[in-house]
Parts: structure tokens; sequence; C-alpha cells
């Protein structure tokens, strides 16, 4: 079933009192204007124009449960004729889980909320604190059990290469967010924007730039925990934004396709465990699922020239299989 179509509307930063060091809230706080009932009545206004029916209305970019009462109920009461007359099907918030009790989420229920999305970030006390988050572990994990009693879908949103970060301690993180079984997650690893306090750390010498190879490393080590746990990772990577490229993010993993990338590092190291038991010289068919393909061959046929290399092949060939699902087969491994 195709998806509702998304309107996603950016909640400011406004008196968030939190200090994360890769949010660049203060430079923009002074300059857009906060997005008001207005903006959300004309923004489903011209969706309704267009004869859009069942969309989904997304507050992002900021903890809407952490603004004040007054904005959120002005943002959520001019979506409600648009949900009356089924321009709007649902609509999803990102928050903070320290700004989340059991009375928002029955109210906001009541607006037609169905999607809460926590910033987690990691599961690490002392990466969290580092990073000036604010809150803890425990109650991410005492918020996502909010979330999901309240009979709400729940997206968790995690960072890797954060300060005081290691790969391990964000494998540790995803183990510990797979188990609290969200119905998504979305993976940002860390890029520096300008004139945050992470940059002044960087050029410090204080924080070591999580750099693009590192973050297809980790991230590699990551996607198949959620894979396992049967958990769609719904985005790996910021969106790529004018704004970033034209030299917001100064340093960091931002990568246009990283998505692409670790997807690409997941099916190499899995077809590496296949060809460890190949004779060297041969000629070898790998089968994966029709859409993986491309990503199995990796960037400029990356994967397949190194692991050709590693393996003394005579050539691989990378076959569509259908019904392949995650998993990779050997079709063929001849003279
Ligand atoms: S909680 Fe952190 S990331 Fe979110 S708006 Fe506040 S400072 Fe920025």
């Amino acid at each position: 079933m195709a998806r509702a179509r998304i309107i996603p509307l950016f909640v400011p930063h406004l008196g968030c009192p939190n200090g994360c060091v890769f949010c660049d809230q203060r430079r923009i706080s002074g300059s857009p204007l906060p997005v008001s009932g207005a903006d959300v009545s004309s923004a489903l206004s011209a969706a309704r124009d267009r004869g859009e029916r069942g969309v989904e209305l997304a507050f992002y970019g900021g903890s809407f449960t952490a603004v004040g009462l007054d904005i959120q109920r002005s943002l959520l009461e001019a979506a409600q004729p648009f949900r009356a007359d089924g321009t709007v099907s649902s609509i999803r918030l990102s928050t903070r889980p320290d700004a989340v009790t059991a009375d928002d989420l029955a109210w906001l229920r009541g607006y037609g909320v169905t999607t809460v999305e926590l910033g987690a970030q990691s599961m690490d006390d002392g990466v969290l604190l580092a990073s000036g988050r604010g809150h803890t572990a425990a109650q991410t994990e005492r918020a996502a059990g909010l979330v999901k009693d309240a009979g709400l879908t729940l997206i968790l949103q995690m960072m890797t290469g954060l300060p005081g970060s290691s790969r391990e301690t964000d494998v540790a993180s995803a183990r510990r967010i797979a188990a609290l079984a969200p119905d998504g997650v979305r993976i940002y690893p860390t890029v520096i924007v300008r004139n945050t306090p992470l940059e002044d750390m960087w050029r410090a010498g204080l924080y070591a730039e999580h750099t693009v190879a590192d973050a297809v490393a980790v991230c590699a080590d990551i996607l198949p925990i959620f894979q396992a746990a049967g958990i769609p990772v719904i985005r790996l990577g910021l969106n790529p934004t004018d704004e970033l490229t034209a030299g917001g993010a100064v340093a960091g993993a931002y990568h246009p396709a990283l998505g692409e990338l670790v997807r690409s590092e997941v099916l190499r190291r899995r077809a590496a465990a296949l060809l460890a038991k190949v004779p060297p010289g041969a000629h070898v068919t790998l089968g994966v699922a029709p859409g993986l393909v491309s990503a199995m061959t990796g960037q400029h046929r990356s994967n397949i020239a190194s692991l050709t290399a590693e393996f003394s092949l005579g050539s691989i060939r990378v076959k569509p299989v259908e019904g392949a699902g995650e998993d990779m087969v050997l079709v063929d491994a001849g003279p």
C-alpha cells in the first residue's frame, strides 16, 4: 500500500532549554518566523486545492511537546478542519524523551496525532552528557514505553559518532533501541554544522570528526541489528539540503547517498562471508533481491573490484533473484 504523502512543517527550536552540541538552533532561532496555525492552514489548504486526500501532517525539526502549550494547541487546532474533511488522515511529531508525559500523549492523540518520534540519539549516558542532550537513556526507555502504551506509532532516532561515543557504544545503543521494539528508526551519523558548539569543539581538537567512512563502518554494524529485529530503518543520514551542501556542513558524515553506501557495505560483508569458501580464480555469480543489485555492485563497481581482488577471483557477477529478501545466495562458483 502506498504511504500517505507527508506535508512537513518545521517547528522552530523555540525556547529549547537545551544545548545539544550538534544543534544549530542558536544560529537559526533569530531568523525564520515560527510556524503558526496560519501556516498549517495554508499548507493544508494548498494540499486540499490540489485534490490531495489522506495526507500526513508532520511537525519536524524541534521538540514539539517542549514548546508552549498555547503554540502546540494552535498548530493542532488549525489542522482539525482538514482532518474533518479528509485532507489529513494522520499527524506525526518529533520531540525529546524528557518532554513526554502520559497526559501529553492522551491529548495529542485526541487531536489526531498517530506517530511520535523521539530523539534518543544515544543510549549511553556518558555520550548523552558529553553531547549536551540533557536527558538520560532511562528517560528514553520510559518515554518509549509511554508512547507505546498510548497506542501511538513509535519512531526512535539515534545518532552515531557523537562526542564520547565509539563504535562499541553506538552498536550497544542500537541494541538497546532495538530492544524497545520501535515501529521504525532513523539513524543520523553526526555532521558538524557551522556555528554549533560541536564545530568549536572540533576546531579546538576536543572532538574527532565522524567521517563518512567511520559512519559507513558503524552503520553497517547497526543496520543488520534492526533488520534482524524486523524494525524498518526509515532514514539513514541527514536529508541533503542546499544550505548544508553549500557549506553548512563543515565536516563529519554528510553524504547525499549515505544510506546507499551503508547498504552497499552491509552487502559487501555478506558477500565476503560467502566468498571465503570459494577457491581462488573462480568465476562467481551472487544472487540478491532485484532492488539490491546496485547496492551490492557498489558505487563505480567498488564492491566487485574490492572483493575480486581480496579473494583473487576470476570474476564476480551479480544476478537479481526474486524473493531473496535481505539474503544473498551463491548461485555459481565455477572455474
Ligand atoms: S533538544 Fe537539542 S537538538 Fe533539539 S532543539 Fe534543543 S538543542 Fe536542538
